[in-house]
């Protein structure tokens, strides 16, 4: 089972009696805090010794079940001690700084006790050796028990299991990037170094003999699973079964070589009479990553996300950036895709629709489900490659219930106030280099993707209510020369 380990800190001064209490105690805190986290966090040790310490950051990291490690010190905890494992440790870190008791007992404070308790200066000890080694790490400080510590524990979970989805990531390719297309384009030995990824190509022609293989039951059996989640609102019940069919195939080959990501683009289709839209959008739901026009750099994002997300399969997906509703006072970006929006973000149950779709090689209409986005904060975040280093890009957003039917629109779309506002959201979002793909999340939020950044060691910028263009190109011009001294 996928679980976090706690490591506590002491030292052998205090005698047997004290180091039962925080042993205790410790075990009660995981078991606690493990009813209100995503994953368990299980009691390790109370470490007493650098050997002790060292053992069991190796054994994090080579343990697959363990997605990270939570550190404490009850005690006060020589950090000399703490300096050869934590060098060791590959796997996401938390310095939690908390104390087991809430008060100060007035009465019964005695040197004792404060020689038992004494978590503000062991912590502070703790944090100096971490800083020392510029060790990759998320601080969350407050009472154990207390909401917003908790809160915060349950994202760094979150972003832990991201780097866990990330570095075991393989993305399948069919065809190539959409010509031209620049701001889609990376290096994927350099991705694979630094996130793990494994983004490689499958031919269409392959997935074409896999899909002349389904038989009518499975198609059957998916088609009924469509029928429950959404709304038929079209006579092109063939469309839908192709789709079917094209979802079926896609998820026999990802599964059979352990991709959880997969892209596309409708300049190769050979063999295909549509485009996937209903497939994609339903595999996407599953917690598939898609990126459409051959963009692997959005289609594994999208996947990692969603694992960061709720229950391991939030409400994030791939976007665009559309069009601009440019009204002063109601000033909105339009995003949607030509077909494959993920059905995670609707606000209502979405239909099937089948259209004609100009782009691309498409024989015949695709079916796909058309939504609108619901209401809420939000953000986008895009990942890009800056020649020899990765940027990440993430804005703050609003997504509102769109204010127009738009009843010839014949896609799911998503509308949101980007932050500051919209035209020195888009300033800045141009001036950092973001693209048009992006990947929206409801449930992902701005500070989890920075700890993303941190633990996967990558650039990550923000734009937010706060940023201005000049402040930001001040930002980037420093960020530049910072890492490519690195
Ligand atoms: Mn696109």
């Amino acid at each position: 089972m996928k679980q976090f380990w706690f490591v506590v800190g002491s030292q052998d001064l205090y005698g047997q009696e004290v180091l039962d209490t925080v042993a205790q105690r410790s075990a009660e805190m995981a078991e606690w805090l493990s009813d209100r986290l995503p994953y368990p966090l299980v009691y390790k040790v109370t470490a007493m010794s650098a050997d002790q310490i060292t053992k069991v950051m190796k054994e994090a990291n080579y343990d697959d079940e363990c997605l990270g490690v939570i550190t404490w010190c009850h005690t006060f905890s020589p950090s000399k001690m703490w300096l050869n494992g934590l060098d060791l440790l590959q796997k996401p870190y938390c310095h939690l700084a908390t104390q087991y008791n809430l008060e100060i007992p007035n009465d019964e404070i005695d040197m004792d006790f404060m020689n038992l308790n004494q978590a503000a200066h062991g912590d502070r000890e703790h944090g100096f050796i971490a800083a020392r080694l510029r060790k990759p790490r998320k601080v969350i400080a407050g009472y154990w028990k207390d909401e917003k510590v908790i809160e915060r524990l349950c994202e760094f979970e979150k972003v832990a299991y991201g780097v866990h989805v990330s570095r075991n990531m393989k993305v399948m390719r069919f065809g190539d990037n959409m010509r031209d297309v620049a701001v889609t384009e990376g290096d994927k030995v350099e991705v694979q170094k630094v996130l793990g990824w494994q983004v490689n190509t499958w031919a269409v022609g392959d997935l074409v003999k896999v899909m002349n293989e389904v038989t009518d039951e499975e198609v059957e059996a998916l088609f009924a699973t469509y029928k429950e989640n959404y709304d038929i609102n079209t006579e092109n019940i063939a469309a839908i079964r192709y789709q079917a069919k094209e979802e079926i195939a896609i998820k026999k080959m990802m599964d059979a070589n352990g991709c959880k990501a997969f892209s596309n683009t409708f300049q190769d289709l050979y063999g295909m009479e549509q485009l996937p839209g209903l497939a994609s959008q339903h595999l996407m739901s599953l917690g598939y990553g898609y990126g459409g026009e051959g963009d692997w750099k959005v289609s594994a994002m999208t996947a990692i996300m969603k694992a960061m997300g709720d229950n391991g399969n939030g409400a994030s997906a791939f976007m665009e950036d559309y069009t601009y509703h440019l009204v002063k006072g109601s000033e909105y970006s339009l995003g949607a895709h030509m077909l494959e929006v993920c059905p995670s973000l609707a606000a209502d149950k979405p239909r099937i629709e089948t259209h004609h779709l100009g782009i691309g090689m498409n024989e015949k209409d695709p079916a796909r489900l058309v939504f609108e986005g619901k209401a809420g904060k939000g953000i986008v975040a895009s990942l890009i490659d800056m020649g020899g280093r990765l940027r990440l890009i993430v804005q703050d957003i609003e997504a509102v219930k769109p204010i127009m039917e738009m009843p010839n629109l014949p896609v799911a779309r998503v509308m949101w106030r980007a932050l500051p506002d919209l035209t020195d959201g888009v300033e800045c979002w141009i001036t950092a280099g973001g693209a048009h793909h992006t990947v929206l999340s409801y449930d992902v939020t701005a500070e989890m993707m920075r700890d993303f950044a941190k633990f996967m060691d990558i650039e990550f910028v923000h734009i937010d209510k706060d940023t201005t263009v000049e402040k930001l190109e001040d930002e980037l011009l420093i960020k530049d020369l910072v890492w490519k001294l690195r």
